[in-house]
């Protein structure tokens, strides 16, 4: 990594929603480590857990378990951290569900059920991680969650997904709002898309990982270390002017209206 932005790369934080190495978060982490950037994790299960423990190159790092959905969890988790290590910097929620029956057909088939889950989980979290994390970051911080272009323009199959993600990029405005008396920025990054155990739920996902490498002015889909490299850049001094944003990094893609 470059090392004047490792200068300015944040000293400690809680990287939320790694599953495994294919994850966004794994990108995002594997950059702050190579910036010497202490990481905590938390994760969904004691199976995402174990997952982790195994990975080489973040055995240093304590991992808890924090199902964003249950009543209770996220503050558990910011009163431990702020228990066991003073203050943070910063926050990457990088979590996103939906039951993948959904992320195929029309959007009007949407159940009621999965509507509020997906909106918990995917959007309402990340509120909740604001009003704690806050408590966590005396002298001011960086929070950080992940879009997708389904928010703007409609993609086949994202259905639900993207009307979260409509609702999450305006809770990052709002959140931005709020917490900038505290010093406190929050931005989100659209990510192009990526091979994930998420994505591989969104009916045709090969199809739109094909189109977009067409489309896009670099001729190529992102990888996770673009991904990485432009949230370490969000997480660090280097941001420190930017907040309440949304960043595409999808090589170029959404500037595209048409292409021949
Ligand atoms: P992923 O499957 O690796 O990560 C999703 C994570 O969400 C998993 O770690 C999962 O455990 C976690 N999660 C789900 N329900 C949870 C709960 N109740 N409590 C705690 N954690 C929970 O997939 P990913 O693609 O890396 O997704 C990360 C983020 O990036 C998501 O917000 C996704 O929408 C977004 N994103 C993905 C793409 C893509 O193409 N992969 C593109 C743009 C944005």
């Amino acid at each position: 990594m470059n090392g004047n932005l490792c200068n300015l790369a944040p000293r400690i934080g809680v990287i939320m929603g790694m599953a495994n190495e294919y994850s966004i978060a794994y990108g995002i982490a594997k950059t702050l480590t190579e910036c010497n950037t202490k990481l905590i994790f938390a994760v969904q299960s004691d199976r995402f857990k174990q997952k982790i423990a195994d990975m080489e190159e973040f055995k240093n790092s304590e991992v808890f378990v924090c199902d964003v959905s249950q009543e209770g969890d996220i503050e558990k988790l910011f009163d431990v951290i702020g228990n066991l290590y003073g203050s943070i910097d910063f926050v990457v929620h990088s979590i996103a569900f939906s039951d993948r029956k959904e992320l195929q057909g029309k959007y009007y088939d949407t159940s009621r059920g999965n509507f509020l889950n997906a909106m918990n989980i995917s959007c309402y979290s990340l509120t909740e991680v604001c009003k704690y994390a806050k408590e966590v970051m005396p002298n001011g911080g960086s929070i950080l969650t992940l879009s997708y272009y389904g928010a703007e323009k409609v993609v086949p199959n994202y259905n639900v997904m993207g009307v979260v993600k409509a609702a999450l990029e305006a809770s990052v405005r709002y959140l931005a709002s709020d917490l900038g008396e505290f010093n406190i920025r929050v931005n989100a990054v659209s990510a192009g898309p990526i091979k994930t155990l998420a994505s591989s739920g969104v009916g045709g996902f090969s199809k739109i990982l094909e189109y977009e490498q067409n489309r896009s002015p670099l001729g190529r889909n992102v990888t996770k270390d673009d991904i990485g490299k432009a949230c370490t850049f969000l997480l660090s001094d280097f941001a420190s002017g930017i907040t309440g944003e949304i960043i595409h990094v999808d090589c170029g893609s959404n500037i595209v209206g048409v292409k021949f």
